[in-house]
């Protein structure tokens, strides 16, 4: 008898033990996440422009993080410069940051998450804090990036660090440039740009109107999600200025025939304001969308590598 309650016992402590950390492992570090945005939207960075001290600070957080969870770099030191000549902005100090993390199955073609780290910097005197737009995508690649270099994927995953996106999505177009043959290479984009402000508690999925074998990939998740509520659409020609499909970096990889998932919020009255700062983010929204993208982007590793034949239709 004693054995046996022994045994029973050992079993429930194990259960009780382990599980949690198993479910635990498969989510968004909340505090990170949060502490991100609260540093990339500081004053102290003053709105991240294209080649102005902010967004060298800007860098220098994003590389300690793709050091410090031991990403690989795409290029010499993670960077990719750039001209840019756009907009009053004339530099040749733009610099994307790339970093990777290798699959187990390296025959794969790759996947990017993409999310941009500029904004609007100080206009008429006021600093564009940028905390939505993009701080909050950052952060979320940020701790996908810390999720997956813990939790190897199937596909390499190439996490990138666009500048340069409010001048016209200049970064990404660098990028998808350099690519040699881009579209036997890269599987598709996954782009965060805008996830921390929704009263309506809406996070939207863009790109699925162009390649519609994701939407039938992703439907699950979307389905057995009770915290948001996910919408597809905005990528349809007929909606005019609110069809996104060419409103944020996921637009390079669309040009070269990569599928993308654009994930965002609808326009709201922080938008491309000084009052889009860390205490105007929905933080409970915000914390559910990353978590919703990483459950997405673990299914999708998985769905894809194990369909060989899946149809990119
Ligand atoms: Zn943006």
């Amino acid at each position: 008898m004693i054995k046996i309650n022994f045994a029973v016992l050992t079993f429930v402590y194990l259960l009780l033990s382990i599980l949690p950390q198993k479910l635990q492992a498969q989510k968004i570090d909340t505090g990170q996440l949060l502490n991100h945005v609260k540093i990339l939207a500081a004053d102290s960075l003053e709105g991240r422009r294209t080649c102005a001290p902010g967004a060298a600070k800007a860098r220098n957080y994003i590389l300690n993080h793709f050091k410090s969870v031991g990403l690989i770099p795409f290029f010499e030191n993670y960077q990719q410069k750039f001209v840019v000549d756009e907009r009053g902005v004339k530099c040749d100090s733009a610099v994307n940051l790339i970093g990777s993390i290798e699959g187990t199955a390296t025959k794969n073609k790759s996947i990017v998450i993409s999310a941009h780290y500029d904004h609007e910097g100080i206009q008429n005197g006021k600093i564009f804090n940028g905390a939505d737009d993009n701080a909050s995508g950052v952060a979320a690649m940020l701790e996908i990036g810390r999720y997956f270099a813990k939790n190897q994927p199937k596909h390499d995953l190439i996490f990138c660090a666009f500048d340069a996106e409010e001048l016209g999505l200049l970064g990404s177009k660098s990028f998808v440039k350099i690519l040699p043959d881009i579209k036997n290479s890269i599987l598709l984009d996954i782009n965060i740009d805008m996830i921390g402000v929704s009263l309506r508690n809406e996070l939207y999925i863009a790109g699925a109107y162009h390649s519609p074998f994701l939407k039938r990939q992703v439907n699950p998740i979307v389905n057995s999600q009770d915290q948001l509520k996910v919408l597809w659409g905005h990528d349809t020609p007929e909606l005019g200025s609110q069809d996104w499909t060419l409103a944020s970096d996921h637009a390079a990889f669309h040009r070269a025939k990569i599928p993308f998932l654009y994930f965002g919020v609808e326009d709201h009255a922080h938008h491309n304001q000084s009052t889009d700062t860390f205490e105007n983010l929905n933080h409970r929204f915000f914390v559910q969308a990353a978590q919703f993208i990483l459950t997405t982007l673990i299914h999708l590793d998985a769905q894809l590598a194990s369909n060989k034949n899946y149809q990119t239709k």
